[in-house]
This record gives structure tokens, sequence and C-alpha cells, in this order.
């Protein structure tokens, strides 16, 4: 065979694959919520209830050759399924298109791995409102993973800077709900009492990473979760007060006065965030953990962008959206992820004014978009900041 014939076959062989992750997928999605096994029972009409047989499992081909329809009771197949399925084939064929094997390596099989994961997300969240730890935080471990085996030279993330990227994605979605969720409170103090981890870890480390940089935001991030364990009750800052001297803080670097005291503009905000999101990260697995070892039956998840979280207090962001920004950050690093969060944005902008104008009033969730922006960013985010900085002059 040609080089062209065997790099077609290459592809469409993982195409193959993509579309049969896809039919699982369709499962996973349907079942997770549900606390059901994704393994076993086989699947079944949802009305007839008659077990599917192989023919009616071929991802996109059984669609197509059964018209949409139960062979035995008739009732309507949403295209939904081939959809899903065709758009896992199309991801993994581009994919393996993009990073060759001869040229990449290995680099394309956990970037397929975090697709599969976060498109089950993603769907997850709009049927639900909700985000599984089992897939955002499990991603996050992928991706951090997947920056051991890049090649070099594909501009993707080596390890250190997909950590940094995870503390900083899941650092700027925590304090957009910590900041947001205040305004929405009207300044009054969170009633969230947690131990020894919590939302006031994440808090007094963003304070403290503003005024030294990270490496402080991680020592007095770890001192409170030490003190708090040692005294046995929740060492806490009114959450008002951390983010008025936060603000302040903020104000003084900018306007540069935080360098008589040797911090920089960048190291202030960098720290601040990435110091804020590595305790967000650590008390999202933290709080995982505990659940799992309670024997907590109901799949883990985390409001992810519905008006009030857990406790009825309103939030900005849903906490599931601060740890599905961790695989991404990793993925992409601290700098693909701003630009992915910018799409999303304007992708969340677009369809809620469509919505609007066709009538509908359905709550769409921001996790779907954070997914789309960020594969956006990882296809054309390089184009896009070169095109940009040209513009600019660069
Ligand atoms: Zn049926």
């Amino acid at each position: 065979m040609t080089d062209a014939g065997l790099e077609a076959s290459w592809i469409a062989l993982w195409s193959i694959v993509g579309a049969l992750v896809g039919s699982f997928g369709n499962v996973v999605v349907y079942r997770w919520p549900r606390g059901e096994s994704v393994v076993r029972p086989r699947s079944r009409c949802p009305r007839c209830s008659r077990v599917l047989g192989p023919l009616e499992l071929i991802p996109i081909v059984s669609y197509l050759l059964l018209r949409a329809r139960c062979r035995s009771c008739g009732v309507r197949i949403s295209p939904r399924y081939p959809l899903v399925e065709a758009a896992m084939a199309l991801g993994f064929g581009l994919l393996a298109w993009a990073y060759p094997v001869h040229e990449a390596g290995l680099s394309a099989l956990p970037l397929m791995a975090l697709y599969a994961m976060l498109l089950m997300a993603a769907l997850i969240d709009l049927d639900t409102y909700l985000l599984p730890d089992g897939l955002t935080i499990t991603a996050a471990f992928v991706a951090v993973l997947g920056a051991f085996v890049y090649a070099p030279e594909l501009g993707l993330p080596g390890p250190g800077e997909a950590l940094f990227g995870a503390a900083v994605a899941s650092g700027a979605l925590v304090l957009i709900n910590r900041l947001g969720g205040l305004v929405l409170r009207r300044l009054k103090d969170t009633s969230e009492r947690l131990w020894p981890l919590s939302l006031d870890t994440v808090n007094i480390a963003a304070l403290a990473g503003m005024l030294g940089g990270l490496r402080l935001a991680l020592v007095v991030g770890s001192l409170q979760v030490l003190l708090s364990a040692v005294t046995r009750r929740p060492l806490r800052l009114s959450e008002p007060v951390v983010y008025a001297a936060w603000l302040v803080s903020l104000l003084l670097i900018v306007s540069g006065v935080g360098e008589r005291w040797g911090v920089g503009l960048v190291e202030g905000i960098a720290g601040s965030v990435a110091g804020a999101g590595t305790f967000a990260f650590l008390g999202a697995l933290w709080w995982w953990l505990v659940d799992w070892r309670r024997g907590d039956r109901r799949a883990p998840a985390d409001a992810a962008g519905a008006p009030e979280d857990d406790d009825g207090e309103p939030v900005a962001m849903g906490f599931g959206d601060v740890k599905l920004a961790a695989p991404l950050g990793a993925m992409l690093g601290w700098d693909g992820f701003l630009v992915g969060l910018l799409m999303a944005v304007v992708l969340g902008a677009v369809i809620g004014v469509a919505q609007r104008l066709a009538g509908g009033s359905r709550f769409v969730p921001f996790g779907p978009f954070m997914v789309a922006g960020a594969f956006l960013a990882l296809a054309v985010g390089d184009a896009l900041i070169g095109w940009y900085l040209a513009l600019l002059g660069f």
C-alpha cells in the first residue's frame, strides 16, 4: 500500500473505533446519571424492552437501516444517538489525522480519551445540569498523564505546563464562582461549612497568592488545612472580608505598588488564580474520595451552571464547571485554556440569543460550551493567536 493509502486506512480505523466509543458513550450518558451500571444489562428498546440484536447495535448504520424506528414496536429512535456516534467518529478521525503516528507517536491517544470523556460529560450536563466527578476528575488525571506522552514540537503542554494550566483553569472558574456568588448573595458571607479542606482554603490561597505569588498561596493554603485539621474545626475568615482585601491587593498590584514588596502584576495575578485553583481541585478530589468511602451510591456529581448549589445558595458558576476546567487547562496549557474560554463565552452568547429568538426558554448550562471552546482552541487556537498578534502588528 502507498503511504497515502496507509494513512487513509489508519484514519478510517480510528474513525470506526470512535463510532464504537460513541455507541458506548450513548449508554454512559443515559445510564450514569440514573446510577445504573454502564456495562450491564444489554441495551433494550425503551418502549417494548426487547433486547437489541447485534445488527441493531452497529453505530450510525443500524439507525439508517432501521429508518429511525424500533424493529418490533416501531417507536422512533432519537437522531441524537447516531449524531453522537458520528461526532465521536469525526473527532477520533481528525485527531488521528492531525497527530499522525509517524510524527506524533502516541500523542493522539490521550487526546482521544479526553475527547470521549469530555463529550460524554458535556451531554450529561446538557441533560441533567450535573457533571459527574468520575468523568471530570478522571479526565484531569488523563490530561496531566497525557502531557508525559506528547511528542515535543506539537505545541501541546509538557507535564509542568499541564499542571499549571489545570491550576489556572480551575482557579479562573472558582474565582468567578466565589466573586459571582458573593454579588448574588448581596455580599453576605457563605453558609458553607466544610472541614478540613474547604472554600475557605481557596479564599485564603487566592488572597495570599495576590500578595506574594503562587508559592505563598500554596504555603498559606496548606497551613489553613493543617490548622483546621489540628483544631478540629473549620478555620475560616468571612468571605466578604477576604475578597475585599483581595480586591485592595489587586489594585495595589495593578498600580505598581506591589513592586515595593517585590510582587509584579503577572506574579500576583497568576499566583492568586493558580493558588485558588490548586486548592479548588484538591478539595474536589478530597470530597470525591470522601463520598466514595462513605459508599455514596448516587453517582457523585456537582451542580454545573444550575442557578443554585446543593445548599440553595445562588451561584454564578457551578462547582462542576470548576472541576471541568481542570482537564481543559491541563490539555491546552493556561493560554490555550483562556482562548477556549473566550470561544465558549462567544458560542454561549450566540446560541443563547438564537434560542431566545426561536422562543425557547430552557436554561442551557455552560459546560458544553467550555468543552466545545476547548476543542476549537486545540484545533485553531495557535492560528487564531498568530492572526491576532499580526493584527496588532507583532
Ligand atoms: Zn421497541
